[in-house]
């Protein structure tokens, strides 16, 4: 049986503003993309929320429920930091580290109890460090899967911590609206209400068929999260055997100029940690995550392996524009995993590809010149078009 923590940070945004300037502690602390405007609430203090003020809504009505809160304009690069910093305690425990987003990760600690002590023993531990060394509180959730961990640590915020044992899933599900089941969003609830579905107990009742039928491939896995069923692994963002950069954008998109643009950059920055580790790699693999939490990857494998920035790019995008269905659908989360990875290959080799036609020497000596400007001068000295405002 697997042993899964989710650590998911307490108003996140708001709690490292109040960290960074004392006097905001204990106020109606409210963080906005942009404080002007259309801008929209990222992250309310505690104190904010008792006036109703949520995340995502227009900073505007925030101010109408909340007019003595403080309102604080997010600087997400401070709060990439803190999360450096909290990844780091996690993975002293485990490299299985799955980071959501800035404030949120699974861990997977399956098998650690010889050592580091069972799962309660180490979320304690882990959230304790969090409050001793960084000053911040987290909620940490524990089960046998992803989906009942990140419901445990919900389940008690502010400063929650729960355990959903093996045994108990069913009975802690039960009662629960739908809306619980990662993945639900307005769309499936409303389609569930029309079958009379309201509770994860309700959902349980049906017959795996009906739900097939009503949802497809969804509906399978609805069936099983009823019952607290999740077989998803914890993916950690860092293996030997592969490099991996994801992003998180802060508010859903449907833009395929951002959503290419981000791809872009995280090519840049995997291919980049190649050179820098001296392999190339073959197989290349894009991730997005839609905002019902849907993932899907597609990859492909090619010869000769390569860690050229260009030649990446050209096969994340077009694996994007081929395989990857965007239509009306807002994206939450972009990727690009380079893996099956080998040594830099001799000259010899690059030849005999060479020689095969596999490459044209024209291209990587352009692309070589290229990566050479952008490490000497740094990332965005060669800007791509698309990258342009
Ligand atoms: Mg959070």
């Amino acid at each position: 049986m697997r042993k899964i923590i989710h650590v998911d940070m307490d108003a996140f945004y708001a709690s490292v503003e109040e960290l960074d300037n004392p006097g905001l502690g204990g106020k109606a602390v409210i963080v906005g993309g942009s404080l002007e405007g259309r801008g929209v609430v990222s992250s309310a203090s505690y104190e904010a929320r008792r006036y109703g003020v949520r995340s995502a809504m227009p900073v505007s009505r925030a101010r109408r429920l909340c007019p003595h809160g403080i309102f604080v304009e997010a600087r997400i690069e401070r709060y990439a930091e803190v999360s450096e910093q909290l990844l780091r305690i996690f993975k002293e425990y485990t490299p299985l580290v799955e980071p959501v987003s800035l404030d949120e990760a699974y861990l997977d600690v399956t098998g650690l109890e010889e050592t580091l002590g069972d799962a309660g023993h180490i979320g304690r531990q882990i959230k304790k460090r969090i409050k001793d060394e960084l000053g911040l509180i987290a909620s940490v959730g524990i089960g046998p899967n992803k989906f009942l961990a990140k419901l445990a640590s919900g389940l008690k915020k502010p400063d929650g911590f729960v355990v959903i044992k093996e045994e108990e899933r069913e009975e802690f599900l039960t009662d629960l609206p739908v809306s619980k089941i990662i993945g639900v969003g307005r769309v499936t609830e409303k389609a569930l209400y029309k079958m009379r579905i309201y509770t994860i107990g309700e959902l349980r009742q049906r017959p795996l068929d009906e739900l097939v039928e009503n949802f497809g491939k969804w509906g399978n896995a609805l069936y099983y999260l009823s019952r607290g069923i999740d077989e998803s692994p914890v993916v950690a963002e860092w293996d030997p055997r592969s490099v991996s950069r994801s992003f998180t954008f802060e508010r859903d998109v449907k833009d395929l100029l951002a959503i290419r643009r981000e791809l872009y950059r995280l090519t840049e920055d995997v291919t980049g940690h190649l050179k820098d580790t001296g392999v190339k790699a073959r197989t290349i693999t894009v991730k997005i995550r839609y905002s019902n939490f849907k993932t899907i990857t597609r990859s492909i494998t090619i010869v000769p392996p390569t860690d050229l920035t260009e030649m990446v790019w050209r096969h994340v995008d077009t694996l994007l524009k081929e395989k990857v269905t965007l239509k009306d659908k807002a994206v939450r989360l972009v990727g690009v995993t380079l893996s099956n990875l080998a040594p830099a290959v001799t000259e010899e080799f690059e030849q005999l590809c060479l020689f095969k036609g596999l490459n044209t020497s024209l291209d990587e000596k352009l692309q070589r010149a290229a990566d050479r400007i952008t490490k000497k001068y740094g990332s965005g000295s060669l800007k791509k078009g698309l990258l342009l405002p």
